[in-house]
């Protein structure tokens, strides 16, 4: 494929993004920056840039451009921010947020993800990202606080210990809903309160207790 090819579909998703209501320059720039095609499987090489979630390893999807940009939008990140990320999965959200934001940890319940991911971080330079293989619903007591946090699967409930690790005044965003349905949920720390808004329908793979069994 050539500079020029791979060029017209960068820039054919972004219009489609702009097109679908996302307006936050920052954000826009970050998906143009990343390249697609290094976090999805060969298989699905020529449809890296469409905005389509895409299947990965382990039974688990890539999630559609549109939500990545919906979703990172709402985090309203700062170049300051300490981000938390549940599920890395392919790892193009978390390159997409080590653009915006300070530092990212990230963690995936399979093994071969998060190997595969982090070779992928090392590949195009990303250095401000931590992995970890484990349950993300417990959160990184260890790192806490976090300015934002960004839950990329599915879950009836926000798990307790991720708004615990949540600072003062700082937003979580995670898909809340029932398996077949869930609403992007921007949750805003007030004290011992959270604000609730909810953005969106989208639909995305299960939150799972506990490290994967299977690689
Ligand atoms: N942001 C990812 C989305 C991956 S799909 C991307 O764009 O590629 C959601 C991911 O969450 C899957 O890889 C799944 O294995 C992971 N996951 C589900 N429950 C988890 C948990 N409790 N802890 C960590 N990761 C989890």
């Amino acid at each position: 494929m050539g500079e020029d090819e791979f060029d017209t579909r960068v820039v054919a998703l972004i219009m489609a993004l702009r097109a679908a209501g996302i307006v936050d320059k920052h954000v826009l720039g970050a998906l143009e920056r990343i390249p697609r095609d290094h976090f999805v499987t060969r298989e699905f090489d020529n449809r890296a840039y469409e905005n389509r979630a895409l299947p990965i390893a382990c039974g688990q999807t890539i999630s559609q451009p549109f939500v990545v940009a919906m979703m990172t939008e709402a985090l309203c990140l700062t170049p300051r921010a300490k981000v938390l990320e549940i599920g890395t999965g392919s790892g193009y959200q978390t390159a997409i947020l080590s653009i915006l934001a300070r530092r990212v940890y990230t963690i995936e319940r399979y093994r071969t993800l998060q190997a595969e991911a982090e070779a992928r971080f090392d590949r195009l330079r990303l250095r401000n990202i931590v992995t970890r293989l484990g349950d993300g619903m417990l959160g990184w007591p260890e790192q806490g606080d976090f300015d934002r946090i960004l839950v990329t699967a599915g879950t009836p409930e926000c798990p307790p210990a991720l708004l615990a690790q949540l600072r003062e005044g700082g937003l979580l965003v995670a898909p809340i809903g029932p398996p077949e349905q869930q609403f992007v949920t921007v949750f805003r720390r007030d004290g011992d309160e959270f604000h609730q808004r909810q953005i969106a329908p989208v639909r995305f793979v299960p939150l799972i207790a506990g490290i994967a069994r299977t690689l």
